[in-house]
């Protein structure tokens, strides 16, 4: 395929692309004549100098959330992450309490985590959000118990672009001695993030959402005091015995340049992308019956997702086969069920059949945004008509 044929990618928040200073990073750690030793390997400097190389990267994370290198615990992504947090902490924590409590919009991985904790003798409260996607700081009060171990609150709606006041939510959590846990996946670089200004106990990171690769991530677990976490996975005692698996360096020192870049450019890239919403939306005016379901303008500006009243979703995208969009999250796509995040909110079920995400990032470009509307209102008129 050449490249004018590829279409528009309008999927951020699905996953985005690795940024070329990161991809060159990474192509430091792979090859004999590079530092591709084993970070583990304590005999030899070649081993030493792959350990750098996570360290730094742990440093890099750590900074972005303002936290101690000493709290971040490499996974394979938020995915693990959010099964460590929530599993981990409830088997290890028991004599805490059984009660967790998280939202019915949150990401699939805490949702069938928790699901998997109610099989084995967990009780969970599932929020349900407002029509803005947040959850409300006396709601989470009025549902704490004093045998809450655990609260699970995103930062960012990943299908909506809602944004949790955190620290609220986490002051609440702390008022009855319960650990407060963030999913911050679609967060990084795009809302501020300080751990201990906010009061998050535990947060789940992952590579792929802030322009680094996919199959890493990491769980922050705040020290002092001390958050105890059963492991998932066992063998070597990697990461203070909390995850174990030889690291792969490679992808670690990945994911520690994209933090840094999303650092040091989210104030350019957040103007850049509020720009192309705006001329995104502009470019939808006058054409009838589109609602969007994202909270304007209190959301992150990379996720709008909208309703196109009259107009199937599954059709609209046939029809957008030029666009690379969703119609919820990703892993809901195989399926023709409304998205839950959408009918979460209170949208109706016929409005949630007929809505898409269109997110926007770093290489989304003003013509991609011109293409992407001349195709969404020919292929809207075109199935009204
Ligand atoms: C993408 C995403 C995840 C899963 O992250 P992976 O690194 O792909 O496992 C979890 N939560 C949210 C909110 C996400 O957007």
């Amino acid at each position: 395929m050449t490249a004018a044929s590829l279409p528009i990618y309008l999927d951020y928040a699905a996953t985005t692309p690795v940024d070329q200073r990161v991809a060159e990073v990474m192509q430091r750690y792979l090859t004999a004549d590079q530092l591709f030793a084993n970070p583990a390997s304590r005999s030899h400097m070649l081993g030493w100098q792959a350990e750098q190389a996570v360290e730094q990267a742990r440093r890099q994370v750590a900074e972005t959330i303002d936290a101690d290198p000493r709290e971040i615990v490499w996974t394979s992504g938020a995915t693990e992450a959010n099964n460590l947090a929530l599993i981990g902490y409830m088997r290890a924590n028991r004599k805490r309490g059984m009660h967790l409590v998280t939202s019915t919009i949150e990401h699939k991985a805490i949702i069938d985590t928790a699901r998997a904790l109610e099989q084995e003798g967990f009780d969970i409260t599932w929020l349900p959000p407002g029509a803005d996607g947040c959850i409300q700081p006396d709601q989470l009060r009025k549902a704490m118990r004093d045998d809450t171990a655990l609260v699970s609150l995103m930062a960012v709606n990943n299908e909506l672009g809602s944004i949790n006041d955190i620290a609220a939510l986490a002051a609440v959590t702390h008022e009855f001695g319960a650990v407060f846990h963030c999913d911050a996946a679609q967060a990084v670089g795009r809302i501020e993030l300080a751990v201990a200004a906010q009061g998050v106990d535990l947060m789940s990171l992952s590579g792929h959402k802030a322009y680094g690769p996919k199959g890493v991530g990491a769980l922050y677990v705040k020290r002092h005091p001390d958050i105890h976490i059963e492991p998932l996975i066992h063998g070597g005692g990697h990461e203070r015995g909390m995850r174990s698996g030889t690291l792969p360096t490679h992808q670690i020192a990945g994911m520690g340049e994209a933090f840094t870049l999303m650092q040091q450019q989210h104030i350019e890239d957040q103007a850049h992308i509020t720009q192309l919403q705006q001329r995104f939306l502009k470019g939808l005016e006058g054409l009838e019956g589109v609602y969007a379901n994202t909270p304007l303008p209190q959301a992150v500006p990379n996720i709008l997702n909208l309703a196109f009243e009259g107009v199937d979703g599954e059709s609209l995208l046939m029809g957008l086969r030029d666009v690379a969009v969703s119609t919820g999250s990703a892993c809901n796509s195989a399926s023709v069920d409304p998205s839950y995040v959408l009918l979460g909110i209170g949208v109706p079920r016929r409005l949630a059949l007929s809505s898409l995400r269109f997110s926007f990032g770093r290489f989304t470009t003003n013509a991609d945004i011109d293409h992407a509307i001349t195709l969404i209102r020919h292929a809207v008129s075109g199935l009204r008509a």
